[in-house]
């Protein structure tokens, strides 16, 4: 580097320089996913951006809503309409042009593997529950620490996920997701399209049955499938079904309360946690619990929280082999697949056994599985195919 830039930055850091035990060199050399330009994604991407982290790369699918800007601080007036995850990066670059900015106007679920290859955290600053799981799935599979972040009105909470030594999101799933979620997520889908007419008439939101066997084709089956479907599912729709769908999504879109007041808070204790991981314990122990911020009550609560080896998402029995799973053979795959979306909380399974994708109707006993033979569990809901070994139990 030449002199003069040298000079330039350390005079832009003169302030953060003088903590004891910074490392400005480690923060430049970093590279940050923030997935979820929201609320709390703006502000973590500015601290960031503003600290000096080397290369950030900003991940949403939304565009700017003039109800975004009484709390998403890197937006403004002239803004709406366009991709927050574009505008973002315009404005960080203009407030450190010494970082490297990227941005995907895409579904996080779309991108390919090697957008994360660099990164060494993974900022989740999303509102909502599937892709959160999902995103927490890919971070223990790529082996990257999480930093979760989330706000509800004057709640707020941050958790971090050390692959393998801390708890990730689902080891305690059945007590901190939502248990609404938790049920949307735990049935099995198998309704018929006038079910899916009628459940968005409950919303307010009128569509034909025509419209409604359309979406079933491609196993969009319930208001919550219609909210948090992928991009390229829909590219396989007309161009008349796709556009109504879009409609649909932005109907059903979660409105939570939020507050920038909370948002900013969160986003200073998660900025504050993942400057200490690049600094690998350099600067002091991370937050190791879940950390519950309730304004109203004036109260930070740390949650201890207990890694489960068991875990289906993190635990060593799946990660290092497949979790055993009691297959009947006097079931068919449609019996089966309900046990494992109660077990897993896994809406969607398709089962892939040796070269097939099963069918629902196909009898288990017909495809002669072995036990300790295995069996992959492919879902919207995790970044790999959850791979369970069979065990063959008596009726
Ligand atoms: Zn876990």
């Amino acid at each position: 580097m030449a002199d003069e830039h040298e000079k330039e930055i350390m005079e832009r850091y003169d302030r953060q320089l003088r903590v004891a035990g910074w490392n400005q060199e480690k923060l430049m050399k970093a590279t940050v996913v923030v997935v979820g330009v929201g609320a709390i994604g703006c502000e973590v991407a500015k601290n960031l951006a503003l600290m000096g982290v080397g290369r950030l790369i900003l991940v949403d699918n939304d565009v700017i809503e003039l109800s975004n800007l009484s709390r998403q601080m890197l937006f403004t007036d002239e803004d709406i309409g366009r991709p927050k995850a574009i505008v973002a990066a315009e404005k960080l670059k203009k407030m450190n042009p010494w970082i490297k900015v990227e941005a995907y106007f895409e579904d996080v679920r779309e991108l390919d593997q090697s957008v994360f290859e660099e990164a060494k955290v993974i900022a989740s600053c999303l509102d909502n529950w599937p892709v959160r799981r999902w995103l927490n799935s890919l971070a223990i599979e790529l082996n990257k620490v999480l930093v979760d972040s989330s706000m509800d009105g004057f709640y707020a909470n941050v958790q971090i996920v050390i692959p393998g030594k801390t708890a990730c999101l689902e080891c305690h799933g059945d007590e901190l997701i939502p248990k609404e979620i938790q049920l949307a997520e735990c049935t099995l889908r198998r309704r018929t399209p006038k079910d899916l007419v009628e459940e968005l008439k409950e919303n307010g939101i009128k569509i034909d049955v025509k419209t409604a066997e359309k979406l079933f084709e491609l196993n969009i089956k319930t208001a919550y499938d219609i909210k948090y479907a992928q991009a390229d599912i829909l590219e396989k729709l007309d161009k008349k079904t796709r556009k109504k769908v879009q409609e649909l999504q932005e109907k059903l879109k979660p409105k939570m309360p939020a507050l920038q007041c909370v948002a900013a808070l969160i986003s200073g204790i998660a900025s504050t946690e993942i400057i200490k991981i690049l600094h690998d314990g350099e600067l002091g122990e991370v937050i190791k619990d879940l950390l519950v911020y309730d304004g109203l009550s004036n109260r930070f609560s740390l949650v201890h929280l207990e890694r489960r080896e068991d875990c289906f998402v993190c635990g060593d029995a799946v990660r290092e082999e497949a979790i055993s799973f009691p297959v009947k053979l006097n079931e068919t795959v449609l019996d089966l697949k309900k046990r494992i979306a109660e077990k897993f909380s896994i809406p969607d399974p398709e089962l892939l056994y040796k070269r097939w994708r099963l069918s629902d109707e196909q009898k288990l006993a017909d495809l002669r599985p072995q036990t300790g033979e295995v069996i992959y569990i492919d879902t919207s809901r995790r970044f790999m195919p959850l791979p369970l070994k069979i065990e063959i139990v008596e009726e």
